[in-house]
């Protein structure tokens, strides 16, 4: 089987195989480079010493005449002075110098004698048409060995040093780059298990890369834990809801069975059955509107609205003295939203529906449409049903846009489901908008939508 290497050795690795390439092609190029810049010079000093000497070296009536500032040794060149014949006249070579290099007028040359190593350089001095001697410079280098030596010494104590800084830096970095990456491993592993949706990865936040990756997947977690618990909670309050009138209608059918000995009996109880049953139908469809939105399977049906119309359309629609309620329009007219027709209209009959319900017999409700701006200063569309019913509690204010919530006294009298104003809220959530009320207990309520206006 392939073993696999983990990114954190890999990294180490290629940290400490580019820093030995690194300090090998560093030390390659010191050592070019100082042989280089210690042969310019040597060549440099030999050329100026045996130049500077060729003038105070002559034959004369064919014996080797030297001037005064003649010196044999000097800027540690040597100077040795050959017959033309190139037998050594004068001058003392150093020790383990080749005396049998070949002379060569003008060129310098590199040789090595023994564990030594010499630069020389030779010039043909004439004097007269056919004699004249050679003078001949000589340049130990033998600190060439030792700089070379001293380089690789330094290199050889300094390269493990090097390469093992890099290594472990390498691997620290990579260690640290990497730990969270296994923290989300595990908080990921831990939640997919189903083990513990409480579970995060708790990186303080920062701007790096992994940082950013890690609180990306707390808030994705916290996300899953919210919409599991939503789903918990949705199952269970959507199983009881259902719970009852299904055990409504049970008891009707065998009472009915058990019981029934008129046609009238049986009528009352196709009554009740047919209402618990609609109430169930109603229940069903609603709570599949709201999965639908939740889960974004109902997509939002985007379109310029001219909402004034709309208003005014649903106000003749419900506007039908039912309970002896009246509902006055107060509509401003030419606002314009970006929104989905049909769940719109689902707002306002849901406000209205609960205005009628919730309102005194024979009192008033006001529908208001007008436009104003909000915080930001941005242009919003105001919609408002106010009705002067029985109210509520300021405590209950939080909980009605919660599903399945009713108050108290409405859940008694069985009317809705409560799933309207969570339907709301979820709508105009979706439109980008917002949805608050006031209310005082025995006085009347007031809700207010608000909703981005558009030219
Ligand atoms: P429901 O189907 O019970 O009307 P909603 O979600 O529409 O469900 O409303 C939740 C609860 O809020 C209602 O049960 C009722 O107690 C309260 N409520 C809603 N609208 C009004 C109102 N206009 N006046 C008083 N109470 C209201």
């Amino acid at each position: 089987m392939k073993r696999v290497l983990s990114i954190k050795l890999k990294l180490t690795l290629w940290f400490t195989g580019f820093m030995t390439v690194t300090a090998a092609v560093c030390l390659g190029l010191i050592l070019m480079i100082s042989g280089k810049v210690e042969r310019d010079e040597a060549f440099q000093i030999l050329s100026f010493t045996v130049r500077g000497n060729i003038p105070q070296v002559s034959l004369v009536e064919g014996r080797l005449h030297l001037s005064s500032e003649f010196q044999f040794y000097t800027n540690d060149v040597y100077l040795l002075i050959y017959n033309k014949k190139k037998a050594l006249l004068s001058g003392q070579a150093p020790p383990s110098f080749p005396v049998e290099t070949e002379l060569e007028n003008g060129v310098t040359k590199f040789v090595s004698g023994g564990k030594d190593e010499f630069y020389i350089l030779d010039f043909w001095i004439p004097c007269g048409w056919e004699d004249g001697v050679w003078l001949r410079g000589v340049l130990h280098s033998p600190d060439s060995q030792r700089t070379l030596g001293n380089i690789f010494t330094m290199f050889t104590i300094i390269l493990p040093f090097i390469i093992l800084s890099a290594g472990a830096g390498g691997y620290l970095i990579a260690k640290r780059a990497l730990d969270p990456i296994s923290r989300i491993t595990d908080a990921a592993g831990s939640i997919s298990e189903g083990k513990d949706l409480t579970r995060r990865i708790g990186l303080p936040p920062g701007r790096d890369e992994v940082s950013r990756l890690a609180n990306a997947f707390d808030h994705m977690f916290e996300r899953l834990e919210q919409s599991f618990e939503a789903e918990k909670q949705f199952t269970s309050d959507a199983s009881h809801e259902l719970r009852t009138p299904t055990t409504v209608i049970l008891a009707q059918c065998s009472y009915a069975k058990k019981h029934g000995n008129s046609l009238e009996e049986y009528q009352e109880a196709i009554d009740v059955i047919d209402r618990q049953a609609r109430r169930m139908s109603q229940l069903i469809e609603r709570l599949l509107d709201m999965t639908r939105l939740d889960l974004g399977t109902r997509k939002l049906h985007l379109e310029r609205l001219d909402l004034s119309e709309m208003v005014r359309i649903l106000w003749e629609e419900q506007n039908t003295g039912a309970r002896g309620i009246s509902i006055s329009l107060e509509v401003e007219d030419g606002i314009w939203v970006q929104g989905d027709p049909f769940l719109i209209s689902r707002v306002i009959w849901n406000l209205l529906d609960n205005a009628r319900k919730y309102g005194k017999e024979g009192g008033h409700i006001v529908l208001r449409l007008f436009s104003g701006s909000n915080e930001n200063g941005s242009k919003i569309a105001i919609l408002q049903v106010e009705d002067d019913g029985i109210g509520m509690e300021t405590e209950e204010l939080d909980k009605i846009w919660q599903r399945f919530y009713q108050v108290g006294a409405s859940r008694q009298s069985g009317s809705g489901l409560g799933l309207g104003l969570s339907m709301v809220k979820q709508i105009v959530h979706l439109h980008g908008g917002e949805v608050t009320v006031t209310s005082i207990l025995g006085q009347g309520s007031c809700f207010t939508v608000m909703l981005p206006k558009i030219p």
